[in-house]
């Protein structure tokens, strides 16, 4: 039986973070001061749970952080996890979202032990903004080498979200828009949403996808592409079909209802949703003897918990127990 919620949904889609350590402090993020909170597992760890997971009816494995691409063994990790098969003998749709500031030495390696696709996060194309908004100096040349190297490197279609504050980055849509055509890669907006470490989430900081499309729209008309039922992007073009934009707007138009998402803590706890007010302790099961079989009935009965829905902006929403750089996104 495939891991299923007692809402219906199927889980296909598990987030692995191997870190908690990341070498950006982004200002809507982290607060500066803070540095890891959790510890890492060893590989081998992540590797034995992330098999039972799959064995389980996991599809697309998303490894993140922190920073994954800080862990050292992260290619050797990714090798193992493509020799991997889902439960209809496919290879996993195998994934990172990194910050890209490792990305020009790592892309070739990461392509040839069997990554699929990566998403770089860059929250403005100004190399002046992009330090303002990383807390870090030299690091936009960094990024861009490192799209620009997953390309060459045949990681396609690359992917670059970008997190949109307003009166911080929201001039730079335009500019993202001409990214996209030029560079050949998929810029996706998110939409702020009340996880990070400091407390600088209100409604009125969130650019919504409506808005977003209006100021693209300016800058020339806009056609929505098809999009699959569980994808958290909404997809566009232009009117000429060059470039295309995704447009992830949990906020202003949440999508739980087709969330296939499960989340694995770099301390190898699980987190249903990015909301949860808790964690589930599997690493504590692994570390006290339990067999895969015991870890799989227990992945199980968490499952079954998972939340219908978020309630952000609803009166009464409780901030999650976890920032997302702690989380894994
Ligand atoms: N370090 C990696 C990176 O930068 O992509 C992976 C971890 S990072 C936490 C994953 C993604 O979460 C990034 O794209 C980041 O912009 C996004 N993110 C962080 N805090 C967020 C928030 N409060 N709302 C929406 N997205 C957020």
């Amino acid at each position: 039986m495939r891991l299923r919620d007692k809402h219906g949904r199927f889980i296909t889609d598990l987030r692995v973070s191997i870190t908690d350590r990341c070498n950006y402090r982004c200002v809507y993020c982290r607060t500066g001061n803070e540095g890891a909170i959790y510890s890492d597992l060893p590989m081998a760890d992540y590797l034995r749970l992330v098999r039972i997971f799959v064995q389980l009816g996991i599809e697309k494995v998303r490894i993140t952080g922190g920073e994954p691409l800080l862990r050292k063994g992260v290619v050797d990790f990714v090798r193992d996890l493509s020799a991997l098969r889902t439960l209809d003998g496919q290879p996993l749709d195998l994934a990172i979202t990194t910050n890209g500031h490792l990305l020009p030495g790592l892309a070739a390696p990461l392509k040839d032990a069997g990554l699929r696709r990566i998403t770089v996060s860059m929250d403005a194309v100004d190399p002046a903004k992009f330090a303002q908004i990383t807390r870090v100096h030299n690091g936009f040349d960094n990024v861009l080498a490192g799209i620009r190297a997953a390309k060459r490197a045949g990681l396609e279609p690359v992917k670059v979200n970008c997190v949109l504050l307003r009166g911080f980055n929201e001039d730079q849509i335009t500019e993202f828009a001409r990214f996209s055509r030029d560079e050949g890669v998929i810029v996706r907006f998110i939409e702020f949403m009340p996880l990070e470490e400091d407390r600088v989430w209100s409604p009125e900081v969130v650019v919504t996808m409506d808005e977003i499309l209006a100021t693209l729209n300016r800058f020339r008309p806009v056609r929505q592409l098809p999009n699959a039922l569980s994808e958290t992007a909404r997809r566009y073009t232009f009117d000429d079909g060059l470039g295309e934009i995704g447009i992830i707007a949990p906020v202003s138009h949440p999508f739980c209802g087709h969330c296939s998402r499960i989340r694995l803590t770099s301390d190898g706890k699980i987190r249903t949703c990015l909301f949860s007010l808790f964690d589930h302790d599997l690493a504590a099961r692994l570390y006290a003897g339990a067999s895969d079989a015991e870890l799989a009935g227990y992945i199980r009965a968490v499952v079954d918990q998972k939340e219908a829905r978020h309630h952000i902006g609803e009166p009464g929403f409780e901030k999650p127990s976890r920032s997302m750089v702690h989380i894994g996104g």
